[in-house]
């Protein structure tokens, strides 16, 4: 029997390969830019028709290529960028494997124009379905010139896999974004159709995301900066105001390279965790800078998953920055009464060694105590009635005492805070949600939540009736414009919001100004929280104005209270615990939630029987 096996023709396997790298017009158009970055363009020009379905055309003033190069860079795995495998570990261009051009190639009709700047003239090459059909001297300007007509020409039923114009023009823009924001000080013009999209001049990264995403976006990024021995992260991250509801602006670059990173995503969001709404994720365009030899690029063909060596202490270090921009700027709310505690989380500077994150007990695990148990139905939460009560006669017992019944009245004498003959009263979190603490009847559970609502209107309430104004100056004042009616009522809350702490003038007709928020709003967003407020008032709710002033301070601690999943430092729930028993309707929330139950130690005791 005959030998069966055969190797491919190159023309074949070329097409193989083409599936791999090449996917749609947007790949094409990525490789092609990569090539005249690591080319060393200082301008690239990209044109495209039909959705790259007819043409993608890149023009460059990069380095160019000689004449049996031109021919070469056709061949698969051939590529200038890797000489020894050591190279591999080292890479800090975008191209490597050398697949590119030949995977092109084999899907479309190809013509590149190329000359170096030494060379008298430069090469004419056109390439159809890997065969080059003619090779010739050229005179052309220095840079590579390079047209792909026709994608998947050859391969019909690829072709038909396409997508509409628009989504694969979308997929375009993504790709050139990516680049134009790893490369700023690389002028760029996008032309579609005839039409220039993009016409981006050399600059820095902030200006570089202006010109792509609009003079809007300026006011509302952050700066971060961040220099650890491992990783430096630079860049921006978006203000609340620019989150969206489907993926803002999210752009991760590593050694100025794209890259998508799931767990890296993750520590970011956790950042903005109280202070975006669950399904609103935030915008960012962060640059990290990693020694090459910490990073593996290589193990996705389209180079855009990488792998870290110590992933657990840079996703801490990442969300520490995050964290530390949004505080520089006073997004973040801080449940704070009495003091500025800032955040206590251990920021990495360089050459410190960094450890992974340690592991958290998890307070909630009884190991006996199965879901359904009958055991938990046993237990009832009491709403807590006569609290004042919880503490007699524990004061020796290193458990908190609560001041009876005549001492209620807030911060009484020189004592300012609800615990006394108590050095350190115990608190504990529960899953980023309770307060625990050992009362005498038993464990006391509070919702931080709705505890902080409670406070927070609480306070808000009696801000209002001061004479006072707490204005706050804004470094980004904001208009906000309602239709006439809306305008008539909330023209009536100003003189209310300015003792709170926003800085509001009116400008114009049926528009306000907002000059400054509260230290402590969390939300940043006056309009949201109008918006509801505007809604309640629609359905009636209220007619006097004292009902309207708890109707906003309602709103608005909704607005600022912090959300479940919040860690709390020691501190935080401290003066939660004080702050709430300082007021005098610890038990619910202003709109009737329960806010603290005790279980009793009887309840504990059955557990055990
Ligand atoms: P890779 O980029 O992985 O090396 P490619 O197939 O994309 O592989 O390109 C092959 C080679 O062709 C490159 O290594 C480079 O030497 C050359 N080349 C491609 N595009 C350009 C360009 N725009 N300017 C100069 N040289 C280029
Ligand atoms: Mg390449």
């Amino acid at each position: 029997m005959s030998d069966i096996i055969r190797l491919l023709p190159d023309s074949v396997a070329n097409q193989i390969a083409a599936g791999e790298v090449i996917q749609r017009p947007a790949s094409v158009v990525k490789e092609l830019i990569e090539n005249s970055v690591d080319a060393g363009a200082s301008s690239i020009k990209i044109i495209i028709k039909d959705a790259g379905k007819t043409l993608v055309q890149v023009i460059d003033n990069g380095c160019g290529m000689s004449e049996k190069d031109c021919r070469m860079s056709f061949e698969r795995h051939a590529t200038s960028k890797i000489k020894t495998a050591d190279d591999l570990f080292a890479i800090r261009t975008m191209g490597f494997r050398g697949e590119a051009l030949a995977s092109i190639a084999a899907i479309a009709q190809v013509e590149m124009r190329t000359k170096r700047f030494e060379d008298e003239l430069g090469s004419r090459i056109v390439v159809e379905g890997s065969e080059v059909i003619l090779q010739e001297p050229i005179s052309c300007p220095q840079g590579t010139n390079f047209m792909v007509k026709n994608i998947f020409y050859n391969v019909p039923a690829r072709r038909k896999f396409l997508k509409a114009d628009t989504t694969e023009f979308k997929n375009i823009i993504n790709e050139i974004q990516r680049v134009a924001l790893a490369n700023p000080d690389i002028a760029m013009i996008l032309n579609h159709n005839n039409e220039d999209v993009y016409n981006l001049s050399s600059g820095n990264h902030r200006q570089r995301i202006v010109q792509l995403f609009g003079k809007n976006i300026n006011q509302h990024l952050v700066s971060v900066n961040t220099d650890t021995s491992m990783l430096k992260i630079s860049g921006f991250i978006g203000k609340p105001e620019i989150a969206r509801k489907k993926g803002g602006e999210q752009f991760f670059f590593i050694n100025n390279r794209y890259m998508r990173h799931p767990y890296f995503y993750n520590a970011v969001v956790k950042a903005y965790e109280n202070i975006l709404p669950p399904d609103m994720s935030p915008s960012f365009f962060l640059f990290f800078e990693a020694d090459t030899s910490t990073i593996d690029i290589n193990i996705h063909p389209t180079k855009t998953e990488i792998k870290f060596e110590e992933e657990q202490a840079i996703y801490q270090i990442i969300h520490v920055t995050i964290k530390e921009g949004l505080g520089k700027f006073n997004v973040m709310a801080s449940i704070d009464f009495n003091q500025n505690t800032g955040f206590a989380v251990p920021y990495v500077k360089k050459d410190t060694e960094i450890r992974p994150p340690e592991i958290r007990v998890n307070p909630d695990f009884n190991p006996f105590l199965k879901e359904n148990s009958p055991y938990s139905t046993k237990t009832h939460h009491t709403a807590v009635k006569h609290w004042e009560k919880l503490y007699e006669g524990l004061k020796n017992e290193n458990t908190p005492d609560i001041r009876n019944e005549s001492d209620i009245e807030p911060f009484s004498e020189n004592e300012n805070y609800i615990f006394s003959g108590v050095e350190q009263p115990q608190f504990l979190q529960l899953k980023g949600k309770y307060i625990l603490t050992p009362v005498k009847s038993g464990l006391m559970i509070i919702d931080q939540r709705r505890a902080h609502e409670r406070i927070l209107y609480d306070n808000y309430l009696s801000l209002m009736q001061e004479e006072k104004v707490h204005s706050q100056k804004s470094l980004f004042p904001e208009s906000i414009n309602f239709n006439p009616d809306d305008f008539e009522i909330i023209k009536e809350l100003i003189p209310d919001l300015k003792k709170i702490g926003y800085d509001i003038e009116i400008i114009g007709k049926n528009s306000i100004m907002v000059n400054g928020v509260p230290a402590n709003e969390i939300s940043g967003d006056l309009k949201t929280i109008l918006d509801s407020f505007l809604e309640t008032s629609q359905s009636g709710a209220f007619s006097t104005s004292e009902n309207k002033k708890e109707q906003l301070a309602l709103v608005l601690a909704k607005s600022n209270a912090i959300n479940y999943g919040k860690m709390l430092e020691y501190e935080e729930m401290t003066n939660i615990f004080n702050g709430l028993f300082a007021g005098l309707n610890p038990n619910f929330t202003p709109s009737g939630k329960l806010i603290v139950t005790i279980v009793s130690i009887n309840d504990v005791e059955t557990l055990f029987k």
